[in-house]
């Protein structure tokens, strides 16, 4: 069997590695062409020596030469900037590009690599939260497919070979319900960073663990599910389950629920995108029935978690709302990250910019773009008033 040719964006975050790591464990079936990361060095160096890729970007141009002088013996070569990154998702030969970039920022690799025929397995929700839109002309032109890594969305894409399209009553996304699921609404003003990032189940970057404290992330997920399975809003409902063993139901119209269950444990998602349309020998997330604890699920709380619901109708709004959404709440939480506003600032900026933005109905790649920077500054001027 020929191995798959992969090009990994955002090779040093924790999606990019478990990606690695499920390359290494099937050393015959993958070659890694290309690596690109935003300004870890050490690890793209550590990683080239792994896989020895042809091609590496990073993308902070200012530890650029660092990385060529630390390689110069090598037969690579060495990309940098914003726009070698988003070259690389179309470079000749590979047939798959995995997008592990966090933020909108991986927007415009994701189309390249649609736009080029590619097979893009995506973690970079934000990138079809905001972009949502352009995807489908261009995968139908091309025949790219998006096959998704997002462990909720890639429950709700094997549960799917159970019904049709018209079959589905509703998508059921489940949510950990982060670390303040119980904790008092008095409270939530006073949450620290530390806190924040203290995830129950799962163990990922800043800017989504923050996201999973808040429940934007789940909202994001919202928009993404709407997107990648072409349904309404009012199909998506949010069901918490602290456990995070069951990723994602649906409910088919003669009230069948089907389940997709494992473990918590990302590399299980990663490698049925990898090998996708077949399954392979994996024992990540594996089951021990006898060690099962209850499973139990419960209504999300909309008054504690305002992002959600903002994501909601965020998504219901469409056009460029959902970009508005997702920028507002990029520039939150980095801003909380570096200690500038409250826990509950974070989703307060976001009502505030999404109050003061109008939607751009069936938007072009410059409208996203333009409400995205948009939302930028609004927020930006939203925090300077209500900063700590
Ligand atoms: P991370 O912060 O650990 O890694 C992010 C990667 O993107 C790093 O390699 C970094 O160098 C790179 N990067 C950062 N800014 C960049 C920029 N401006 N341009 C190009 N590259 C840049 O994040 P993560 O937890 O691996 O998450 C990555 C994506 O996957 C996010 O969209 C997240 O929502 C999604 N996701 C993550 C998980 C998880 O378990 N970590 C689960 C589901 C989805
Ligand atoms: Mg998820």
């Amino acid at each position: 069997m020929k191995p798959r040719i992969l090009i990994i964006l955002g090779s040093t975050g924790s999606i990019g590695r478990s990606t690695l790591d499920v390359v290494a464990a099937h050393p015959d079936r993958f070659e890694v062409r290309a690596l690109a990361a935003f300004s870890n060095v050490d690890r793209l160096v550590e990683q080239y020596h792994q896989f020895n890729p042809k091609y590496l970007c990073l993308v902070d141009e200012s530890r650029s030469a660092e990385l060529a002088e630390r390689l110069k013996d090598e037969p690579v070569e060495i990309l940098s900037g914003e726009n070698d990154l988003i070259d690389m998702a179309a470079l000749r030969g590979p047939d798959m590009v995995v997008n592990a970039v966090v933020g909108a920022a991986g927007l415009k690799a994701s189309l390249r690599a649609v736009e080029d025929g590619k097979d893009l397995a995506l973690a970079n929700k934000e990138s079809l939260v905001a972009g949502g839109p352009l995807f489908p002309p261009i995968v139908e032109k091309t025949g790219a497919r998006i096959l998704p890594i997002d462990s909720e969305h890639s429950a709700i894409w094997q549960v799917l070979h159970c019904g049709k399209k018209e079959e589905i009553r509703r998508l059921l996304l489940t949510a950990s319900g982060g670390p303040f699921r119980d904790y008092p609404a008095e409270k939530f003003a006073e949450i620290t960073v530390e806190q924040a990032l203290d995830h129950p189940t799962w163990n990922m970057g800043n800017k989504i663990t923050i996201d999973s404290a808040t429940l934007a992330n789940k909202g994001l997920e919202v928009i993404e599910a709407v997107q990648l399975f072409d349904v309404p809003a009012d199909k998506v409902t949010v069901v918490v389950h602290p456990q995070s063993i069951v990723h994602s139901m649906v409910e088919f119209v003669d009230s069948s629920v089907v389940a997709q269950l494992s473990q918590p444990d990302m590399r299980l998602p990663i490698t049925y995108a990898l090998f996708w349309p077949d399954r392979v020998e994996s024992a990540h997330g594996r089951i021990d029935w006898s060690q099962m604890a209850d499973l139990t699920f419960e209504d999300p709380d909309f008054e504690r978690f305002p992002a959600l619901r903002l994501a909601i109708e965020a998504a219901r709004a469409g056009g460029t709302m959902p970009a508005v959404f997702n920028a507002a709440n990029e520039a939150a939480v980095a801003a909380f990250l570096d200690h500038d506003i409250r826990f509950t600032e974070i989703s307060e900026t976001i009502r505030r910019v999404i109050e003061a933005s109008t939607s751009i109905g069936q938007p072009s790649l410059d409208d996203i773009l333009e409400a995205d920077r948009e939302a930028r500054r609004l927020a930006k001027q939203t925090m300077e008033t209500i900063a700590l």
